[in-house]
């Protein structure tokens, strides 16, 4: 069904990359890598690395690039990842970018395209301060564009919906900044590496989803 198999997502939070990234995974067996779901997960069960990652998480900060490169490395090499990957949430630094270039060498593999998803910033704030996530299947929602059918309540498992404190207003508009000037340089480096493809993030999923079939096809 595609041509792209080993793929990174990259915009701003809230831009839909992993709303797009969980529906690609279901239709392509792709694996979706979302660094923020797993810094996430391990913090809910206190593990180490979430209690290393915790602080920067809650303040809307990076994680340390060794630290999240080197996970993202671990969860690279296994098997599940072979017929390919959505990484979604990482690189978010050159010096990441960098590094995941000899992890994707030792595995035999290389970038076949980075999405990058476009949206503006007011949006972006809205959605951000309105979303609520599946506890359970961590699927995500959004109390303005797109609510569940019982409030509170996944659709698909049932779980309960929670916001994320990360996506208070103060922290969101700090999280928007690290971007702006950590992770936005990325565009120009992919764009230079001749694998980066734009698409509008501002539309419904709906919308959206079947572009970003259409480029990677
Ligand atoms: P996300 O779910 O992608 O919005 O990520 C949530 C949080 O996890 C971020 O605000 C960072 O604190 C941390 N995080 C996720 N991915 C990375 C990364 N590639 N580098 C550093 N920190 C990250």
């Amino acid at each position: 069904m595609l041509n792209k198999h080993n793929l990174v997502f990259l915009g701003p939070p809230g831009a839909g990359k992993g709303t797009i990234a969980q529906l690609l995974a279901r239709d392509s067996g792709l694996v979706h890598i979302s660094t923020g779901d797993i810094f996430r997960n391990e913090i809910g069960s206190g593990t180490e690395l979430g209690k290393k990652a915790r602080g920067y998480v809650d303040s809307g900060g990076l994680v340390p690039d060794d630290l999240v490169s080197e996970m993202v490395g671990a969860r690279l090499s296994r098997p599940d990842c072979t017929p390919g990957f959505i990484l979604d949430g990482f690189p978010r630094t050159l010096n990441q970018a960098g590094l995941l270039k000899p992890a994707l060498c030792r595995i035999g593999k290389k970038l076949d395209c980075v999405v990058n998803f476009e949206a503006p910033y007011d949006l972006l704030v809205k959605r951000l301060t309105a979303r609520i996530i599946c506890s359970k299947c961590v699927t995500n929602y959004n109390r303005l564009f797109s609510p569940p059918q019982k409030d509170g309540v996944c659709d698909l498992c049932q779980g309960a919906l929670y916001s994320r404190p990360d996506d208070s207003l103060d922290t969101a508009i700090d999280r928007l900044r690290v971007y702006k000037e950590q992770t936005e340089p990325l565009i120009e480096y992919y764009r230079d590496e001749g694998i980066l493809v734009s698409v509008d993030g501002s539309q419904s999923k709906e919308i959206t989803y079947p572009m970003v079939l259409e480029v990677l096809r």
